[in-house]
């Protein structure tokens, strides 16, 4: 089950239309898998129609209001949209269909370290990196704390870290404050997002800083 969600400030500003490019995209894929955010998303488009139409309109009994919002916010003009072909990946011999939302969106070759691999994606987000990165299993990323933030959308696979196991879906940000090292413990295929590169913080592990670079 999922267990990390973007916070409500979050879904508000994806409605709102108010996120860069890169975190749109990942808080578009997450509700896609999580019926929990599907509604909350729901709702509160439902009160910014209605604020939208208080601002907007004349007032109107609270019945015509209800129909006005309905018709706002009913799906028929998304659900008529056909669906995007599958596109599908394939890395280190493993296939993957990616969500809908990064469909069209350029992704570059992959670059290979160990049983980590990683693609960029192309959302112009300036020093905002996105990226596709797959851990083949039992693979892990060293210790490291995060110079700026990281975000990790678990698409497939699992993986865990010393806070928590992960299954796909879970949407989970990080920054400076935390220090994980994630083992996979499934096959993954993650979204990142991060604003700097990683720092390890460990030891020998302090080596691997250029690997940071390369992964984010
Ligand atoms: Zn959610």
């Amino acid at each position: 089950m999922i267990k990390y969600h973007p916070s409500e400030q979050i879904l508000q500003s994806y409605v709102q239309g108010e996120l860069c490019a890169s975190l749109s995209v990942a808080v578009s894929m997450h509700i896609d898998m999580c019926p929990q955010c599907q509604r909350l998303a729901h709702q509160i488009e439902t009160s910014c129609a209605h604020s939208f139409i208080g601002e907007n309109f004349e007032p109107q009994s609270e019945d015509n209001w209800d129909d006005l919002i309905a018709q706002i916010t009913e799906d028929v003009l998304f659900d008529e949209r056909p669906a995007p072909a599958p596109l599908e990946i394939e890395v280190k011999g493993e296939q993957f269909i990616l969500p809908s939302s990064l469909h069209n969106i350029g992704l570059s070759g992959w670059l290979k370290l160990g049983k980590l691999s990683r693609s960029r994606l192309n959302l112009g987000d300036g020093k905002l990196h996105a990226s596709l990165l797959h851990i083949e299993k039992g693979g892990s990323v060293p210790q490291h704390t995060h110079k700026g933030f990281e975000l990790t959308l678990l698409l497939s696979g699992e993986f865990k870290d010393e806070m928590d196991s992960y299954v796909p879906g879970d949407f989970i940000m990080l920054d400076g404050e935390h220090e994980h090292s994630p083992v996979a413990t499934e096959s993954c295929l993650c979204f990142t997002l991060a604003d700097d590169a990683l720092h390890f913080s460990q030891g020998l592990s302090q080596l691997f800083n250029p690997i940071g670079k390369l992964i984010y």
